[in-house]
């Protein structure tokens, strides 16, 4: 009995996901509270002549409340969207072109989400200005250059309040008091941050703040857009059509995909210190065990400004893409999601001055609620043995052809 004991205790489902950074699952109390909006409480809930269309409202109108109470904000203040992407395009392009007769020029910085990146890019070709900060090795910007960045033209400060391929966390704070002291309004992609690190739209005076569902137990598919009424911030919608969502975002509300989303938030306030130690204990087992079983692992980007489930690792001498092969029963990435088919270095790395070969040697490992100690100790012996094997080989000429 004992042996077999010990057996089980050593046994993990495979594969391994530890990719909570690109997505998560939903959460089944989240999953639960959805189900009945698909089927029975089917109603539109901009239907206002019957109960069908009231209970959906009625609904929408509860999870609008979970997600304005967990960020420190008002039910009011809260746009629904398809998700972050669609909340940092509507605020970076909605606030730009809202206020371009009078400001034109943007400040962002360098490790921002494509979707971030690229709305400024297409305020460029409208004949914006854009200013893109540059981060330390650490990750993070540096508060000087914010400040000397900002002028009389500046429309819209967007920075992320955590970084979606390193973890780190800016000092949101610090950001939104210089973005006071300026009178310029300061937008945050929360996406990340939510549920995982104390966040909260007054304390950091952030005038608009996006957020994803499937960040944090959530389904996919849904976001909101936080937008700041005391004083108010004016935005130009992307959408034309029935002016839902205070003229903001016309279409149809997903009555289930809103609902997820308010429930996703709600279980990411009462649970966030709870998980957020947990999650730091399993990330600790992990760096240690593999520097207990490798040399040559560093970290990006800072460690002690992090959220607890995220690490970026780079392995001396080893090709991700190459390691990724070997470690098949584990769900790791290389940075981003939406870039990972590319072999280009991200160029997340790349702004914090990691040269292209250790780029090139990086994997990103995203811890969450669902991940076991077992697993940890699964995923520490697969990297201990394979990044090993590949050094033995002189792994990284044999990869050149990708
Ligand atoms: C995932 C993510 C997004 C995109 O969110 P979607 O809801 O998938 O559109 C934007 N920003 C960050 C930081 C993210 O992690």
């Amino acid at each position: 009995m004992a042996v077999k004991a010990k057996h089980e205790k050593g046994k993990v489902k495979l594969p391994i996901y530890l990719d909570y950074q690109s997505t998560t699952p939903v959460d089944p109390r989240v999953m639960a509270a959805m189900l009945p909006f698909f089927t029975e409480k089917f109603g539109n809930a901009h239907s206002r002549t019957h109960a069908f269309g009231w209970e959906a409202e009625a609904a929408v109108e509860k999870a609008r409340e979970q997600i304005a109470r967990t960020i420190g904000a008002d039910a009011k203040e809260i746009v629904f969207t398809s998700g972050a992407t669609e909340a940092n395009n509507l605020a970076i392009k909605g606030v730009a072109r809202f206020y371009k007769s009078k400001k034109r020029h943007l400040v962002t910085c360098r490790t921002e989400h494509k979707c971030v990146l690229e709305s400024v890019r297409d305020l460029e070709k409208e004949g914006f200005d854009a200013t893109f900060l540059d981060v330390g090795a650490d990750g993070l910007i540096d508060l000087n250059a914010l400040r000397a960045a900002i002028t009389e033209q500046t429309a819209l400060v967007s920075i992320m309040t955590v970084n979606n391929e390193i973890g780190v966390v800016q000092p949101v704070e610090a950001i939104g008091a210089i973005c006071r002291e300026k009178g310029v309004p300061f937008h945050t992609d929360a996406a990340q941050a939510v549920g995982k690190i104390p966040f909260d739209v007054a304390a950091a005076n952030v005038g608009l703040a996006s957020l994803s569902g499937h960040k944090i137990y959530g389904p996919k598919g849904i976001g909101a857009l936080y937008v700041r009424r005391r004083p108010r911030l004016r935005l130009e919608p992307l959408f034309s059509g029935g002016g839902q969502e205070g003229g903001l975002r016309s279409g149809t509300l997903p009555t289930a995909l809103c609902v997820g989303l308010g429930e996703a938030l709600a279980i990411a306030g009462s649970e966030r210190e709870a998980e957020a130690a947990k999650l730091l204990d399993l990330r600790t087992r992990l760096l240690d065990g593999l520097r207990a079983e490798l040399a040559g692992v560093t970290v990006n980007g800072a460690l002690d400004a992090r959220i607890p489930g995220n690490l970026n690792l780079s392995f001396a001498g080893i090709n991700s893409e190459t390691l990724m092969m070997e470690l098949r029963d584990l769900a790791l990435s290389t940075g981003s999601a939406c870039s990972s088919e590319s072999l280009e270095p991200s160029y997340v790395l790349e702004a914090l001055g990691v040269d292209a070969a250790m780029a090139r040697a990086s994997i990103r490992i995203g811890i969450g609620r669902f991940t076991t100690v077992d697993e940890i100790d699964h995923a520490v012996s697969a990297f201990a043995e394979k990044v090993a094997k590949l050094r033995r080989a002189g792994a990284p000429a044999s990869v050149a052809a990708g």
